[in-house]
């Protein structure tokens, strides 16, 4: 289809809008293909800003693009300003590289990043003129894909999609797109389509699975029409083979993550018990060396950015992380690029990676996460830290330099008690004292300890996600508590908005009931929930209630390991069993090694998937 070129009428309402750089197409990098057979928009429900750092949309942008006679363009959500001017000058959402309107593209992807992204979904549909529910779609509209992390939980916002992706999309989207330019040829109708794309393996069509509710409450999700019981997870089992993008678009205006960025690693199995990324995402595959170093001199090269950042779950666990490191550094002597490393290992190894990126140039600060005060409570979430690895790489920063540390820390974990919330304020104060004496007595005044603290969501595939997340006023005691053992001289405490934590406690463990609250609440001005500015809990609380649904019931219930959940359908791949000794172990705070380094610990996903963990340092016999 043909459409008229939106641009005159955008350029127009430029000059009225804070940064209008978040709304103009040709920057380097981008591809300009829009005359293929098969067009497909790639949208970050947010702002460009936020979502032009997404590497899961850049992969997905060269992918398609690769494909002959498919293109693949990029939208983001409009920031207030200008959706509000685009509704009152009738100008519906628009791709970003050829001004055309989102609904006339034969398939639109919009990645879930979070779960308080779901009633930004809801405005890019309406922005965009696509009926808001999956069922009042005609034939004419595109067809809506999600995929991302919150889709192993699609539950709330599935009624809003026609499909959704569980997992990884390299090889997924080529065959959704191979499975609808076939079903469009032959002239299938929409639920045709529908039907044939629920046998992509990967694919949940919501459509096709009927909830169970003949006992009043929940009792499961049934599929129909052929479509499988249970849709597992799309996983890349040789991640080494997969190009990255080394020529990925440079923005012109200030994004966040404004640097080359090469995934190094899928995956993690450290086996953090709260943590769903680490859950989801197994089993862990390495980038080798090889391929991370001509990456990064090829994207260097092509981008011209003067920053690296070696991303993953976990990069300082990459088994060549050194050799990666020592590479580079020789490859990038006296060039002025600088690489950077996220969240370290607590451990000598983590602070001398951390040397090495850093040697003679600045030294910014240093992240650990140790998540919890007390080593009860650390290993009952199975961090295998010890407040002497804390301590010691702590001392040995300090002593080459650094001035500031970030730590990350928890509350509201599973068998939490005060003593243990003590504990982290115990343990921050013990960190600064470490960092003061390893550093010289005329620099003392500038040694910072940053503390975050978040609160525990239990989170869906995890061993916790039968347990009950802490009630809002039980968070606020205890981050009273904490506030008044964290020492207030050097120490900068930073907490996550509980009211945020809360609605996103109800959005990660909910089922289909959600889909009425979040369609309330959009309408009721919900927009941008992740931007504190625009978050109003009040809002949600208004339309839970208009619905009939107790948020209580949803985020702040214990579950029995044996109630049917609304995810059972969707599979990370990890065996419900497993989690369930996961969950019994935590309760004796007793711990699981790294299943990738001291061999199975019987998750399954290996078998399951056909995939084994790849580390490109080791072989493993
Ligand atoms: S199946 Fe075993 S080796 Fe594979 S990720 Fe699970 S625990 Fe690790």
């Amino acid at each position: 289809m043909t459409t008229a070129d939106l641009w005159p009428r955008i350029e127009r309402l430029l000059s009225r809008v804070e940064r209008p750089s978040r709304y103009i197409d040709r920057e380097w990098g981008a591809f300009h293909t829009s005359d293929a057979g098969y067009r497909a928009v790639l949208v970050y429900p947010d702002t460009y800003e936020i979502g032009q750092a997404n590497q899961a949309i850049a992969i997905l942008y060269s992918v398609l693009n690769t494909i002959p006679d498919v293109s693949a363009e990029r939208a983001y959500l409009p920031w207030l300003d200008m959706s509000a001017l685009m509704r009152e000058e009738g100008i519906p959402l628009f791709s970003l590289e050829s001004c055309l309107p989102v609904r006339d593209f034969d398939l639109v992807g919009i990645t879930l990043p979070y779960e308080l992204s779901f009633s930004n979904v809801l405005e890019t549909l309406d922005l965009a003129g696509i009926a808001l529910r999956a069922v009042d779609r005609s034939e004419s509209d595109p067809l809506v894909i999600g995929g991302g992390p919150s889709a192993f939980n699609a539950e709330p916002i599935a009624a809003f999609f026609d499909a959704i992706l569980i997992g990884e999309g390299e090889e997924a989207l080529a065959e959704i797109v191979a499975v609808h330019r076939a079903a469009k040829a032959e002239g299938c109708s929409r639920s045709e389509t529908l039907v044939r794309l629920a046998q992509v393996p990967g694919v949940y069509v919501p459509t096709l699975y009927i909830e169970d509710r003949t006992d009043g409450g929940f009792a499961g999700i049934e599929p129909i029409d052929g479509a499988p019981v249970v849709v597992v997870k799309r996983v890349v089992a040789d991640f080494d083979a997969l190009s990255p993008p080394t020529c990925g678009v440079v923005p012109y205006m200030d994004v966040v993550h404004d640097r080359f960025g090469i995934e190094v690693l899928r995956g993690c199995t450290r086996g953090c018990r709260f943590c769903q990324a680490g859950m989801v995402y197994r089993p862990v595959r390495e980038r080798s060396a090889d391929s991370i170093v001509r990456a990064v001199m090829a994207g260097l090269a092509c981008t011209g950015y003067d920053e690296i950042s070696l991303t993953s779950l976990s990069t300082t666990d990459h088994s060549q992380l050194e050799e990666i490191l020592r590479r580079l550094s020789r490859r990038l002597a006296g060039s002025g690029v600088s690489v950077s490393l996220p969240s370290l290992r607590v451990d000598a190894f983590g602070v001398e990676m951390a040397r090495l990126v850093s040697a003679g140039g600045k030294k910014s600060g240093l992240t650990f996460a140790p998540e919890a005060g007390t080593q009860r409570m650390r290993d009952v979430v199975n961090k295998n830290v010890t407040e002497e690895d804390l301590l010691g790489s702590v001392q040995r920063a300090f002593e080459a330099g650094w001035r500031r540390v970030k730590l990350y820390f928890m509350i509201g974990l599973p068998t939490e008690t005060d003593a243990d919330v003590v504990g982290i304020g115990e343990m921050v104060s013990r960190v600064l004292a470490v960092a003061k004496a390893a550093t010289p007595p005329n620099a003392r005044g500038s040694v910072r300890v940053a503390v975050s603290v978040s609160t525990f969501i239990p989170k869906a595939h995890t061993p916790f996600q039968w347990e009950a997340q802490i009630p809002l006023e039980e968070v606020r005691r205890r981050q009273a508590l904490l506030r008044e053992t964290v020492p207030r001289k050097g120490v900068e405490l930073h907490w996550h908005d509980s009211d945020v934590s809360f609605l996103e406690g109800v959005m990660a463990r909910g089922g289909r009931e959600l889909a009425d609250v979040i369609q309330t609440a959009w309408k009721a001005g919900a927009r941008f929930d992740a931007w504190s500015e625009c978050f109003r809990l009040q809002t949600w609380l208004d339309a839970l209630a208009e619905n009939g649904v107790d948020p209580a019931a949803v985020a702040n219930r214990q579950r029995s390991v044996d109630e049917p959940l609304p995810w059972d359908h969707l599979s990370a791949g990890v065996n419900r069993a497993y989690l369930v000794a996961e969950r019994e172990r935590a309760l004796s705070a007793g711990v699981t090694p790294d299943c990738s380094f001291s061999g199975c610990t019987g998750c399954d996903v290996c078998g399951d998937l056909g995939v084994d963990i790849c580390l490109a340092g080791v072989s493993r016999g």
